[in-house]
């Protein structure tokens, strides 16, 4: 896989499926982290994955280092025992299944592998860089159940996908048990985001008794004061941390998420403290997308620059965290594994790096879409353009014939320094931040600081 440098033909995405198959079992907690994070879910930017024992990192009580040695090596983990990525990639059979197979072979696209399915945009919680700018109350034209399950009737034509059911807050939708059920039924897996603040112990026991794997939870800041700031609601940080230690109680995992602002990326070991002294099974930062109320924020976005420490930071914890643990919404993430990877003379194998070495950076449209409250399709819940609506056309056409979707689908498109760029194929850049920012999906991700050899700017 460390052949994929520097070819931008290679296809670590499709590669991914030829390498794991598609036996039950084998897992991809990074798969779902993609879609999850696929970026765009909730308030919080939904993912999930697992894991965590003791051990607690030392070094950099704040900053942001980057560089080998820096943030230290949990006790008791030594680095040469630690896999890259964390130690948690396990637990989940991949989205996708035979029907997917079947679906590729007859159509030559790929299924949709994550969805994250926004099943109410009602929240408790008004949160500064809320995505879907939710609040409290009802929203006019939400799926209804019988829409939501015959979208899922149809989704299962084409796939077996993870489905992450996020919001605004899906815990404040009523008939989210039933949904839960009937997405086991059809042979999807149904995962739940939430801000956790409304788990309760009956609560807990029905996520357990329906069979949810794993919670997300976004928690930005390491003490109440910074995190409930950021939430715009006092109590918020305590509500949150009792739900995940219920929910934890109740055998169900949890993922904490932690948007990445100005305000908060010299707190990220902090962060990651929190969640090892919470016993959580996954840790990842978001990287901020300057949509929805997070579009007022793109003053605390972090400049390029910063976003390369930072991601450098991310890539050295990596490898000494117990953690599952990995950025989100950072195609450029993946150029900079191979980047170090190379500068410490490695190759980015899956038996080194896991399963960074088998993804993108951004799979939006590819292998993960978004589904909006009122039945909107878009490659990612950031990613500000519908390309079709569920209760007028099936899902499995709209994946199959947007043209936006294959656009998405081909890297031969990509504009810009994005267009010229070895690392196209493990990174795409932010197509969602290229349509917010340069109202064109296909420009270069506007975030990355990357030059590719030979490009100017009259490319
Ligand atoms: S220039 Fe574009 S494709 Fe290349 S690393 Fe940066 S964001 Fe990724
Ligand atoms: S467009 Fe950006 S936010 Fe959306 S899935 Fe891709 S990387 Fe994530």
């Amino acid at each position: 896989m460390a052949e994929n440098v520097g070819d931008s033909s290679a296809r670590p995405d499709l590669e991914l499926e030829e390498e794991f198959g598609e036996d039950e079992g084998t897992i991809n907690e990074q798969e779902m982290a993609e879609a999850e994070a696929g970026c765009g879910q909730t308030a919080i930017g939904i993912p999930m994955t697992s894991g965590h024992p003791g051990g607690h990192p030392g070094g950099h009580p704040a900053g942001i280092p980057g560089g080998p040695g820096a943030g230290g090596h949990p006790a008791g983990v030594p680095m040469d025992r630690q896999r890259h990525g964390g130690a948690r990639s396990v637990g989940f059979r991949p989205g996708g299944g035979p029907q997917a197979i079947a679906y590729e072979e007859r159509t030559g696209v790929k299924a949709p592998r994550i969805i994250a399915w926004e099943i109410t945009r009602s929240c408790n919680l008004s949160c500064v860089h809320c995505r879907a700018a939710a609040e409290f109350g009802h929203y006019h034209g939400e799926l209804s159940l019988d829409e939501i399950k015959s979208t899922i009737d149809d989704i299962v034509t084409i796939s077996n996908p993870i489905i992450i059911l996020t919001g605004g807050e899906p815990l404040m939708r009523p008939d989210i048990w039933e949904i839960v059920d009937y997405a086991h039924e059809k042979g999807a897996m149904p995962v739940i985001g939430t801000n956790a603040t409304l788990i309760t112990e009956e609560i807990a026991a029905k996520m357990a008794e329906h069979k949810i794997p794993r919670i997300s939870v976004s928690i930005d800041f390491p003490t109440a004061e910074g995190h409930d700031k950021f939430r715009g609601q006092p109590g918020c940080f305590d509500e949150t941390i009792r739900g995940i230690k219920i929910a934890k109680a109740h055998g169900v995992g949890v993922q904490i998420n932690t948007t990445v602002t100005t305000h908060n990326a010299h707190l990220l070991e902090e962060m990651h403290d929190l969640a090892l002294s919470l016993n959580v099974d996954a840790f990842h930062i978001f990287m901020l997308v300057p949509t929805g109320r997070g579009s007022d924020l793109l003053a605390q976005e972090l400049p390029p620059e910063e976003y390369e420490r930072v991601l450098t930071w991310a890539y050295y914890r990596q490898q000494t965290s117990p953690l599952h643990f990995k950025p989100t919404d950072s195609p450029h993430y993946y150029r900079i594994i191979r980047q170090l990877a190379k500068a410490e003379g490695k190759k980015v194998t899956r038996e080194e790096y896991g399963l960074d070495a088998m993804t993108r950076g951004c799979l939006g449209g590819i292998t993960f879409c978004f589904i909006s409250h009122v039945g909107d399709i878009q490659p990612c819940g950031y990613f500000n353009m519908q390309l079709g609506n569920v209760k007028e056309k099936p899902f499995s056409e709209i994946w199959t014939e947007s043209k936006v979707f294959n656009d998405l689908r081909d890297y031969s498109l990509l504009k810009g320094k994005c267009g010229a760029c070895e690392f196209k194929a493990v990174c795409g850049g932010c197509r969602a931040r290229a349509l917010e920012l340069t109202g064109d999906y296909l420009e270069a991700e506007p975030y990355c600081s990357y030059v590719p050899p030979g490009w100017t700017s009259e490319d």
